[in-house]
């Protein structure tokens, strides 16, 4: 659904909310919405991040569907979300990828293995059958300037994409100074995932199924956020093992950077997999279906790297490994050139609309 529709339907929603108020202690969009008399498109954009998609205000609401006025919050402001996505990305003609993103997120992330496999053919062909052991191994398989050159663009790109992505969000949305200690506010919200507790003080949780509360969403993106931290603090220190003590991967199983990327592995597969499956149980009316395509997308990536990454410290003992490296490496590739221009920009929005609200609700105090 393109802005010109998302826009106006949930700038009728929030009106009726903004005369109704029944939902006010739910999260932070009931209080940002209740400060303003008119919803600008930069008021609905933020109010659309900072919505965190509990599904709360669904069920509690008097006025959904079959009621005539058809309030149906979490619906409206995950439409629109997705849509801000797409206008707030750089360069502007990659937003496109933004549409139909579970086909380009499946489309670019075969390329991005066949493109690996493809390098690793050209330069080591014999690498796929043959075990290589010791320190070094990976090197052996895929040549150290080749996979750190390639991996080191596509992140620089990103990186540059998705910070272009957030000054245009935060300025879209008002601009502006945000307020000593709100940072540290937001910091918390998006730390305890504090606005997945949807009603009665954000203590009670989700409504995945209907009018029942429950944790798992919270629990289930805890493990994915956490899994992700720890993945890229093994990658990180990975980096400096190499880079600074010239200590090559492998590195032994007790190793830091084998211990954060297990523990981290076991996190996102076990949080996708549970997202995945709440995706599957849960009532559908409350989220739009312009975004699960990009929701199964990024949750299918994520479970791929974290898996692959796994099985690649599995077999890489064995002949199997030049293969699991290349596929591993493949998704990873995938992974950074996507970020900007998948549902992954969800969580920096998502933290620049906390810091706005945190820095508001200090200008009222
Ligand atoms: S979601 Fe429904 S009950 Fe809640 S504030 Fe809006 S109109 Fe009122
Ligand atoms: S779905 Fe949850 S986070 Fe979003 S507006 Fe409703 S109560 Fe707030």
């Amino acid at each position: 659904m393109p802005s010109a529709e998302v826009l106006p339907e949930a700038r009728r929603q929030m009106e009726i909310c903004n005369a109704c108020r029944y939902c006010e202690g739910y999260c932070a969009v009931f209080p940002a919405m209740m400060r303003r008399r008119e919803f600008t498109d930069a008021d609905l954009d933020y109010l659309a991040n900072l919505c965190h998609g509990c599904r709360a205000c669904f069920p509690a609401c008097q006025y959904a569907p079959p009621h005539e006025f058809a309030v149906n919050v979490p619906q409206a402001l995950s439409a629109l979300r997705a849509d801000s996505y797409a206008r707030y990305a750089w360069p502007g003609p990659l937003a496109a990828l933004y549409r139909k993103n579970g086909v380009v997120v499946a489309a670019a992330t075969s390329l991005g293995i066949a493109l690996v496999f493809g390098l690793m053919l050209a330069l080591r062909p014999e690498a796929l059958s043959t075990p290589a052991t010791g320190e070094g191994a990976f090197y052996a398989v895929i040549p150290w300037a080749v996979m750190a050159g390639t991996a080191g663009v596509a992140a620089a790109f990103s990186l540059l994409a998705l910070t272009i992505g957030a000054v245009r969000f935060w300025r879209g949305t008002g601009g502006g100074v945000a307020k000593g200690g709100a940072a540290a506010q937001a910091a918390h919200a998006v730390l305890t995932l504090r606005y997945l507790g949807g009603g009665h003080g954000g203590q009670d949780g989700c409504n995945d199924t209907g009018e029942r509360f429950s944790q798992k969403r919270r629990r289930f993106h805890h493990l994915l956020f956490y899994g992700f931290g720890l993945c890229f603090a093994s990658t990180t220190i990975a980096f400096g093992y190499d880079h600074y003590l010239h200590w090559a991967a492998p590195y032994p199983l007790t190793s830091l950077p084998v211990l954060c990327g297990t523990l981290g592995g076991i996190g996102m597969t076990l949080g996708c997999a549970g997202l995945l499956w709440l995706k599957r149980i849960e009532d559908p009316a409350p989220t739009a279906k312009a975004v699960l395509g990009s929701e199964y997308a990024l949750l299918w990536l994520l479970l791929a790297a974290a898996a692959t990454g796994l099985l690649l410290m599995a077999v890489r003992e064995t002949a199997l490994m030049g293969s699991l490296l290349a596929l591993h490496l493949g998704v990873i590739l995938s992974f950074l050139v996507l970020a900007p221009y998948s549902k992954m920009v969800h969580g920096l929005y998502r933290g620049l609309a906390l810091l706005r609200s945190a820095t508001e609700e200090r200008n009222d105090q």
